[in-house]
């Protein structure tokens, strides 16, 4: 029998995040793949986790792919973890997923925690449509570009960022996105420093300021979709404005009308009219 390929989320910070399945896995597979053996050792003796670990990271990936699909073959049960989070994003796996998958290895998702999701859960921002587009690039050049081609996206925007370019990345975006837009910094999550604050982006800026260790730890930047509707506002005028239109024309006119007004979509708008 061809062996399962596990891809198992681990904590982005808080060891009690770790879920009941992803121990189980880790324990009862033949062979877990980690990106720093040194540091996922740190977690499996936190757990009892006894599985031999192999190293694999972004510089070996290719390489290691033959012999673990070899393995997979002949029966191994593997699990793929990362250093924090959910294995793939913005971490290596991509290749091995798409190698597994084309030999008809069944790849099993353990899912678990992955900042990206932690952040927008708690930013206030739109949760309905976002874009991820892991890390920015690291030369200012390029980094302004790349932020210049998304100014006009209407969803919540998600990027990783280092702490060595929090502040020179912040000070971009208020030169390409102005200093209405609302952004959330969600830093060290889970962990004892976290901070979530979501507000424009000059404010962010004097508050990575005021405070160098502000700046330090893993963040998440959330930025603000472009048609800048505030949802909480924008339901508010949809609450009063609606029973006037329904009273003076039909639902579906109302609804149109209203979405118009208040730039929240007429399906939504029509429901609400319907109910009234
Ligand atoms: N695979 C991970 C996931 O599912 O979120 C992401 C790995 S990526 C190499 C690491 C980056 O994720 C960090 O530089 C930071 O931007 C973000 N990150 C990871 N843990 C975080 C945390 N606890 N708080 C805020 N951001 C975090």
């Amino acid at each position: 029998m061809t062996g399962k390929l596990f891809i198992v989320a681990t904590p982005i910070g808080n060891l009690n995040d770790i879920t009941y399945r992803a121990i189980e896995t880790l324990k009862t597979v033949e062979l877990v793949l980690a990106e720093d053996t040194r540091h996922s050792k740190k977690l499996f003796t936190h757990f009892e986790i006894s599985t031999p670990l192999k190293a694999f990271h972004e510089h070996n990936e290719r390489e290691k792919t033959d012999s673990i699909i070899s393995e997979l073959n002949s029966g191994v049960s593997i699990a793929l973890i990362s250093d924090a989070g959910t294995p793939l994003i913005s971490d290596p796996g991509y290749f091995l997923v798409s190698h597994a998958k084309k030999e008809g290895i069944e790849v099993v998702p353990i899912p678990g925690p992955s900042a990206i999701i932690t952040a927008l859960s708690v930013s206030g921002l739109a949760s309905n449509s976002f874009s991820f587009f892991g890390f920015l690039p690291s030369k200012q050049t390029a980094r302004i570009k790349y932020l210049q081609n998304r100014t006009d996206l209407n969803e919540t925007i998600i990027f990783y960022e280092s702490p060595k370019r929090i502040l020179a990345t912040l000070n971009d975006m208020l030169k390409v996105f102005g200093s209405e837009r609302k952004v959330c910094l969600a830093k060290e999550l889970t962990k004892s420093f976290e901070t979530i604050r979501t507000d424009k982006i000059p404010s962010l800026i004097e508050y990575l300021t005021t405070d160098p260790a502000h700046q330090k730890g893993e963040f998440v930047i959330l930025i603000s979709s472009a048609d800048k509707i505030d949802l909480v506002d924008a339901e508010n005028q949809l609450a009063k404005i609606l029973p006037i239109l329904c009273a003076e024309m039909g639902a579906s006119k109302a609804s149109k009308l209203a979405a118009k007004i208040t730039g929240i979509d007429k399906k939504h708008c029509y429901n609400r009219a319907i109910e009234l």
